[in-house]
């Protein structure tokens, strides 16, 4: 913890997620998310753990937190408590699933019949109803507007943020050699105003290494490609050796 910020003792958990845990803490602003090693898939239906993942999941995206902070994106992150405690700010998350797009893959590639890995003209921000039971539908911002998720104005600013944070993420990955082909950010409402929520870690994007295409994320989970555990250690050294 930084010197000279006070204790803060963990309390009651309030929510648990399929990789992450949230706790109350003794302060009423603050949250700690906990992270686990359970991987999931296919919306819980495939379950499995890739050991060290929640501490590999908190150092990466602390690390991004931090980074992204400093060039001007407002982030939920406050300190790291522990390898796998975070301490965050308390937001209330819009439950949209905003998923950024540079190259085709996953579902993009089905739902257009096209190759994975085909760069994208522009990059694509799409929009998904954050809701297991229903499977996270895609939805545009008008079902955000009229099923009161969010306001035109929030959603606006949320689309130039994600597009801000795509273009420090692309650059991000690029030096240590990797091509950041789509991932999913989640934002929450704050007294402070909007702030970049939940994590930046394999587990929500897809990484590709740049010489040899390998995978290096959580499709090696998803696809049974193996070699999960080291996939994830390397891509931590590689995440906190770059600034
Ligand atoms: O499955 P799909 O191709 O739509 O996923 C796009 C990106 O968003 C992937 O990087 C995936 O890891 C991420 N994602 C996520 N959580 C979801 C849906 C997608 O992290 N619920």
């Amino acid at each position: 913890m930084s010197e000279g910020a006070k204790v803060i003792e963990r309390r009651d958990q309030i929510h648990e997620g399929k990789a992450k845990i949230i706790y109350a803490t003794s302060d009423p602003q603050k949250l700690i998310q906990y992270f686990k090693d359970d991987a999931t898939a296919f919306n819980g239906k495939k379950k499995g753990t890739i050991e060290n993942k929640g501490e590999v999941n908190q150092a990466i995206s602390a690390h991004i937190f931090k980074l992204i902070e400093k060039d001007g994106v407002a982030t939920h992150y406050v300190d790291t408590l522990s390898d796998r405690e975070m301490l965050i700010k308390k937001v209330e998350i819009i439950p949209v699933e905003v998923v950024v797009r540079n190259v085709i893959a996953g579902s993009l590639a089905k739902r257009m019949g096209r190759e994975e890995g085909e760069v994208l003209p522009e990059t694509l921000v799409e929009y998904y109803y954050k809701d297991d039971d229903l499977n996270d539908p895609m939805i545009n911002t008008n079902h955000v507007r009229v099923f009161g998720m969010a306001t035109d104005d929030e959603m606006a600013f949320i689309e130039l943020e994600a597009l801000k944070i795509n273009k420090w993420l692309v650059s991000f990955f690029d030096k240590m050699g990797i091509q950041l082909v789509d991932y999913k950010l989640e934002f929450g409402r704050s007294p402070e105003g909007i702030l970049l929520a939940d994590e930046i870690s394999p587990d929500g994007c897809r990484l590709w290494d740049k010489q040899t295409g390998e995978k290096m994320d959580k499709d090696r989970f998803r696809r049974d490609l193996g070699r999960l555990e080291e996939v994830y250690e390397e891509m931590r050294a590689r995440v906190l050796a770059t600034t």
